[in-house]
């Protein structure tokens, strides 16, 4: 079976207290042993996340660079995280491809070089609410999975969020049937164009808009491994959603 896994996306959120007072809280909660938990705050308190944080549980950085190292202003090397413990990293996060114009290709090219410097990779993909009302949403995810599918081959280390544009953020969650309709589509495209295995074995995560209070039917979803996180993974509820597969 693949463990369930809730990723806590913090965005461009969060200070120096409040960042420590969520990681004492979930040091302090009754986490479900069998859900990986991972949280991604701001790159200025990933070295200080990964200090705070008690054992077993993971830092993510939000985005990380294609390249070894050199002139890259304002960017941060696979293996600055990795000597710093950050063992995950997200790509691919639609604020990232819309409001920083990545492109499929770059987020591709990042998932590569994260992946072979052994990094693991939450790789994110959705579609718009425009694209979703034209009947293009298995369309747009497949196109945004078939960049990283032309570099990579071993999907070991990806887990796929799945974060339809127009949840995030928005208190507009997707429906069960909506969410798992997607999730099983990106499913049946790993088994055609990566392997058995990489259909069988990946995780596909939800996100948008995910709370506590919506989170246990989603969880019960054939095809919903877990959920990526935003603004609720800021608030001590976060702890709900983590268990919610109990
Ligand atoms: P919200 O949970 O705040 O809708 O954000 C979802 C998200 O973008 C997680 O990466």
């Amino acid at each position: 079976g693949r463990q369930f896994f809730v990723g806590g996306n913090f965005k461009m959120n969060g200070t120096i207290k409040s960042i420590k007072d969520i990681i004492q809280n979930l040091n302090d909660a009754k986490l479900d042993p069998n859900t990986e938990v991972v949280i991604a705050p701001p790159s200025l308190y990933l070295l200080l996340a990964r200090e705070h944080l008690r054992k077993g549980l993971e830092v993510a950085a939000q985005n990380v660079f294609d390249k070894p190292n050199g002139a890259f202003t304002g960017e941060i090397s696979v293996d600055q995280l990795k000597e710093s413990g950050i063992t995950w990293t997200i790509l691919g996060h639609s604020e990232r491809r819309v409001i920083l114009q990545e492109d499929d290709k770059f987020v591709a090219s990042k998932t590569k070089a994260a992946v072979d410097g052994g990094l693991s990779v939450i790789l994110c993909c959705g579609e718009s609410l425009e694209q979703r009302e034209a009947g293009k949403t298995i369309e747009v995810v497949t196109t945004q999975l078939k960049a990283v599918a032309d570099k990579i081959q071993d999907w070991s280390k990806i887990v796929i969020a799945y974060e339809p544009i127009w949840a995030i953020g928005t208190g507009k969650v997707a429906t069960t049937e909506q969410a798992q309709e997607v999730h099983a589509a990106i499913r049946e495209w790993l088994k055609k164009e990566v392997s058995a295995k990489a259909a069988d074995e990946t995780r596909i995560l939800y996100g948008g808009s995910v709370t506590e209070k919506n989170s246990s039917e989603l969880a019960k979803q054939p095809d919903i491994d877990g959920f990526l996180v935003g603004g609720a993974s800021l608030k001590p509820a976060f702890v709900d959603i983590i268990n919610s597969n109990q």
